[in-house]
């Protein structure tokens, strides 16, 4: 496998402000892609990584957290309970930090590394992680809150 460090589209670029495509199948080119998302992830000392972050208008997301590694397409968030607020940053948005509203509890459902559907439940830090990139696939960034 070919490990990359992808290049992060910043603001105001229009790719993140697109909505992205479901992912029709996870193959072998999307499992490459998340390993490398989680490599660019690290390059960055970042948490999360979304595609449109990297030009690719695809449903597909990365939360690396002391929680451990998080790779999904299609994600959607099916169950919320509680509410949060934080001050958070973004690859995207160099410099920008913005207090952020989200739910304390999330669970999201998706398709994971081998294709398969599962529900991931998170709180605090990783649900709002997965909210943060989950935005991000509906074109939606920090600086809209
Ligand atoms: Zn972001």
């Amino acid at each position: 496998m070919n490990k990359k460090i992808f290049q992060i589209k910043k603001y105001p670029n229009s790719i993140l402000r697109k909505k992205c495509k479901i992912v029709e199948a996870v193959t072998t080119k999307e499992v490459e892609f998340f390993e490398n998302m989680v490599f660019t992830i690290r390059a960055f000392n970042g948490i999360g990584l979304a595609a449109p972050q990297i030009g690719i208008p695809r449903q597909l997301i990365v939360a690396d957290t002391r929680e451990g590694v998080i790779k999904l397409a299609n994600p959607q968030i099916i169950e919320v309970k509680g509410n949060d607020k934080m001050v958070e940053g973004c690859l995207s948005i160099p410099g920008a930090e913005v207090e952020v509203k989200r739910r304390h509890k999330v669970t999201v459902k998706g398709l994971n590394e081998k294709g398969k559907t599962i529900e991931v439940k998170a709180k605090g830090l990783l649900a709002r992680v997965l909210q943060h990139e989950i935005d991000h696939l509906k074109g939606k960034l920090i600086i809209d809150y």
